[in-house]
């Protein structure tokens, strides 16, 4: 199983699961049973709990899941051999780990690997972001993002209900959580959704965020944007781009690439 050992990493996904419970707690236990309405605490229960799960999966996909490490140690004289190479074609090696580098792969520092497609290192999901795992990472942007929104929604109309009945008898326990709530709730709203909002447009253009950021010239085939984001989803379209569960069948978008 891929999991990377850095500390820093490790502590921020426990942060991320603790902020997403926490949300859940206040949701529940706050906002939505104790103001009486059952169909209304009913529905948005089951639709924020609904999110919350599938963001925590998300993140457990995106931690989990190896983003396109390169064999480490692959650059040996036997294995450059079997690749029979045409005379002229250069081969770029990494010194860090000994790996011959794909075309579009990085060395990451943290997890001290060659990634294939790396787009960049995330704490917050401790691992990198790269040609296997984008997906996951992406969906757990959008989840956030939306149980994030959902929050916010229900904090707002809490505070409007307080206006046409007092609420003053309300404890300033109460009163705390619900503020640091809206705070947790806006701060990552901004964040995720200014990230998968980068992300689909990195996708859409078929160029990694080290690659913006290097400014590096283009050596690879333009693609539709359909092509794109089937090659990161997965081929045929379907409700499995939206599910965490479902592995994105790269090989079938491969070989549908290559028929257009
Ligand atoms: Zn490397
Ligand atoms: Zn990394």
């Amino acid at each position: 199983m891929w999991f990377i050992r850095d500390t820093c990493g490790i502590v921020c996904a426990i942060v991320t699961w603790l902020l997403v419970f926490y949300a859940e707690f206040v949701v529940l236990f706050v906002i939505l049973i104790p103001s009486g309405d059952y169909m209304y605490s009913a529905i948005n229960g089951i639709v924020f709990s609904l999110l919350a799960f599938l963001a925590l999966a998300s993140h457990c996909r995106a931690m989990l899941t190896d983003p396109g490490a390169v064999p480490k140690g692959n650059a040996t004289k036997e294995f450059i051999k079997s690749l029979q190479l045409k005379s002229g074609q250069v081969l770029c090696n990494c010194p860090q780990c000994g790996s011959i580098k794909p075309a579009r792969a990085h060395h990451c520092r943290v997890c001290k690997r060659c990634i294939r497609k790396m787009d960049h290192h995330c704490p917050w999901i401790n691992n990198c972001v790269g040609e296997k795992n984008q997906k996951y990472f992406v969906l757990f942007t959008m989840y956030v993002a939306l149980i994030s929104l959902h929050a916010l929604i229900l904090v707002g109309f809490h505070f409007l209900h307080c206006f046409e009945e007092d609420c003053s008898s309300s404890s300033s326990t109460t009163m705390t959580l619900l503020i640091l709530l809206s705070l947790e709730g806006l701060l990552f709203l901004i964040f995720t959704s200014a990230m998968f909002k980068t992300q689909i447009l990195s996708i859409c253009t078929d160029e990694t965020g080290i690659e913006q950021l290097k400014k590096e010239d283009r050596r690879w085939d333009k693609k539709t944007t359909w092509v794109n984001l089937k090659a990161v989803f997965g081929h045929p379209f379907s409700l499995g781009w939206a599910s965490p569960f479902v592995t994105p069948d790269q090989g079938k978008a491969d070989r549908y690439q290559h028929m257009i």
